[in-house]
Formats: structure tokens, sequence, C-alpha cells
């Protein structure tokens, strides 16, 4: 379900103001670690972006240049109008060299909102054993994607599929999630940012999105990309105040009548989060029995 409002990544624990910085090229496809975490810093490191929308990419293009990830895509974007807007993603993914991973667009916006309701836990412990698998096919040695903030419940689901899969995935690889502005993590200089806002308007499909994200913060605030680390169990509830904003909106739009049941934290996210989380302590402990 794609509200008004755009995805905001999501700030995780430690300060990160100044761990990572781009080299000057910003093609040179190397990231510098100023802590040593050069595991997943190295200019080797083989990254992977899991975002529950196509169009969440825009947000780290900065980030995407350089680190050229494996993008997974959890919903194909069709939202409440049931139109598709995969293939904007797909064009940028392939002009900046980023491959699509296996999972890309596979369940409709309605197919995933219908599925948490209805708590099929089924349908995400099998795509998060996917993305482990994939995770290992592939060689990531570090992933990013979409926060947990009580905003959409398909962002903080694909976010808890993400954990699941880290901890599925033995050894563990880095486990990050990217916010666009407050800490410092790529200052984009001139023309990454001008090839980032050129997409970002150009992306048809998401012009409501980014004129309210532009709204709200001025176009600077674009120009910061962090990505902080996950602490895979705080992670699940990290909005302000006593419910998710999903909750406020699904009761207006079950007023309105778009809907037949408030989507709730306790009733469904919090139950997946739980069935996500003894699936993937099981089969870590398979895996490490296995090395
Ligand atoms: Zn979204």
């Amino acid at each position: 379900m794609e509200q008004a409002t755009p995805v905001k990544f999501q700030l995780e624990t430690e300060p990160a103001s100044s761990r990572f910085q781009p080299q000057p090229d910003v093609y040179s496809n190397s990231i510098t670690s100023l802590y040593g975490q050069t595991e997943f810093a190295s200019s080797n490191a083989r990254a992977a972006l899991v975002i529950a929308h196509p169009g969440h990419e825009l947000l780290v293009h900065g980030w995407l240049e350089l680190a050229r990830p494996c993008v997974f895509v959890l919903t194909d974007g069709s939202g409440r109008t049931n139109e598709p807007r995969l293939d904007t993603t797909t064009k940028i993914l392939n002009e900046i060299g980023a491959k699509p991973g296996s999972i890309y667009g596979r369940l409709s916006d309605r197919a995933a909102y219908s599925a948490i309701l209805n708590r099929e836990f089924d349908i995400f412990i099998r795509l998060a054993k996917e993305l482990a698998d994939a995770f290992i096919a592939e060689r990531i040695d570090y992933v990013a994607g979409d926060a947990a903030e009580g905003h959409s419940p398909t962002h903080d689901v694909c976010r808890l599929i993400i954990n699941a899969a880290v901890k599925i995935v033995s050894p563990p690889i880095a486990n990050l999630a990217a916010l666009h502005r407050e800490d410092i993590w790529l200052q984009l200089e001139e023309k990454a940012f001008a090839r980032k806002m050129a997409l970002a308007k150009g992306y048809t499909t998401l012009t409501s999105e980014v004129s309210a994200a532009l709204s709200r913060a001025s176009a600077d605030a674009y120009r910061i990309e962090c990505l902080h680390w996950v602490d895979g169990i705080s992670d699940t509830r990290s909005w302000d105040g006593e419910r998710p904003f999903y909750e406020d909106y699904g009761e207006k739009q079950v007023a309105a009548g778009y809907y037949d049941r408030v989507l709730r934290y306790h009733d469904h996210l919090e139950p997946l989060a739980e069935a996500l989380s003894s699936c993937a302590e099981k089969e870590h402990l398979t895996n490490a029995e296995v090395q």
C-alpha cells in the first residue's frame, strides 16, 4: 500500500555522521570507511538493496551509482490503482549497471496488503528464505533497504523480511537501513545530485510522492544519503507515540469505504515479526550446523 507521503528510510542506532565517505569520482565504485569496516566498505564489497516499492531506489541514488547493488523489489508498485511502475526502476538500474534481483515486483500491492491482513505468514517466510538464498548465491557482503517506521505496513514488512534473511545467512552479512537526510552518509556532489533530481522528476508514476517530498523538505535535503546499522530487534517499532501512522490512516480508509478492516501493529505486524524471527532463528541454526 503506497500512501501519499514517500518512504523515509530509517535512522538506526548509532550516529553515522562520517562513517563513510565517497571517493571524489562518483563512478569509482569505491566507498572509503573511516571506521575500518572494510569488510563491506571496500571497493570489492558486493551490495544488495531490498525495497518494498519501485521508486525507493531514488532516495539512495548516489549510493546506487557507487555500489551498483543487486536490487530486490517486493511489490510492483501498483498501489491501489493497480498500475505497476517497475519499468522506470528497471531503466534506472540499467543506466547505472545495477542488476535486478530474483525477487523483483513479486507481489501486487493489493496482494501484499491482504496477505499481511490475513496473516498469511508463509508468503513472507518464503520470501525471506528466498532472499537469504539469493544473498548467498550473489555472494552479498552487505544489504541496505527500507526501514520500519510505522508509516507503510509494506515498508515495515520489507524490513522484517530483510532482517530475517540476514539472520538466516551464515556467516552473517552487514545489515543497513537507509535514510535520506539528518545524518550524513553520502554528500552528493553537483552532478550526482542533478542526476538524482532529474530521475525523481522524470519518474512519472511517482509524481505526487515526489512533489509531496519536496514540499516537506527542501530539495537540498536529498543531497544527503545515509545508511545505518540495523539492530534487528528494535527495528520493528520505531515510531513516536502509541501506534503507527498506518493505523490512523487505515481507520480513515475504512471509514471512507476503501477497505473493510484496519491493518494493526499488534494484530498483524507483530505476529508476522515473531513468525519471521523464529523461522530465521531455526534456519540460522541449521545453516550453522551444516558449516
Ligand atoms: Zn513505498
